[in-house]
């Protein structure tokens, strides 16, 4: 698998490009900004892309969703909890401060279960609500692509409008830590880790 990580836009969103090494098709994850880097690095490993995927529609994972649309003519797939949050997306970045052009539509709204393929390769959704209500994980290849649901020692917070700090727990505990522990957890803000990892040290999970 093709996989390299950009931090981008103004909250250090962890932008991820992928791709599937015999094909070279590939998907962008959560385009936040600096779309001129992501569409740079797609460029630089010939990756023909498929899917822009959202992990969920926080503004900061959305920012440069419209200029890489525009730029690869891909689809746009978000799960169908968070569809109305990405239409609000510029908005709520209004309420922080940070300004944004309106997101583009969807063009395709993802359930749990669904499958993306990328050549030979297979990503499977994973519904992980808590952080958003349509917040999902992408998982295939041995690693999984966790969003703002699982980071490296710590969890997604959860006072933002439609959170959970119930469901969060509950969504990691049945979708993520059911993973082989050497699974590699690419999170949306951060370092990588692993499932074992998590496991064994999240203070937020010891007790799960
Ligand atoms: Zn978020
Ligand atoms: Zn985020």
């Amino acid at each position: 698998m093709i996989l390299e990580r950009l931090e981008v836009g103004p909250l250090a969103t962890n932008c991820y490009v992928v791709g599937d090494k015999a094909s070279h098709e590939g998907m962008v994850i959560d385009p936040g900004g600096d779309a001129t880097a992501i569409l740079e690095k797609v460029a630089a490993l010939e990756l023909n892309i498929k899917f822009i995927v959202l992990t969920h529609a926080h503004f900061d994972h959305i920012g440069a969703l419209g200029r890489v649309k525009d730029a690869m003519k891909a689809e746009i797939l978000v799960h169908r909890g968070d569809a109305e949050a990405l239409s609000g997306g510029h908005r709520a970045a209004a309420e922080f401060g940070f300004s944004m052009p309106e997101a583009p539509h969807p063009d395709r709204l993802l359930g749990d279960g669904e499958t993306l393929l990328l050549g030979a390769s297979d990503f499977r959704v994973l519904h992980t609500p808590g952080h958003t209500p349509g917040g999902i994980c992408l998982e295939g290849g041995g690693v999984v692509f966790t969003g703002d649901t699982l980071f490296n020692g710590s969890i997604g917070r959860t006072d933002l409008p439609g959170g959970d700090y119930g469901m969060i727990l509950d969504s990691i505990k049945t979708k993520l830590l059911t993973l082989p522990d050497g699974t590699t957890v690419y999170p949306g803000h951060g370092l990588e880790s692993t499932i074992g990892r998590e496991r064994r040290l999240n203070p937020f999970l010891l007790s799960q």
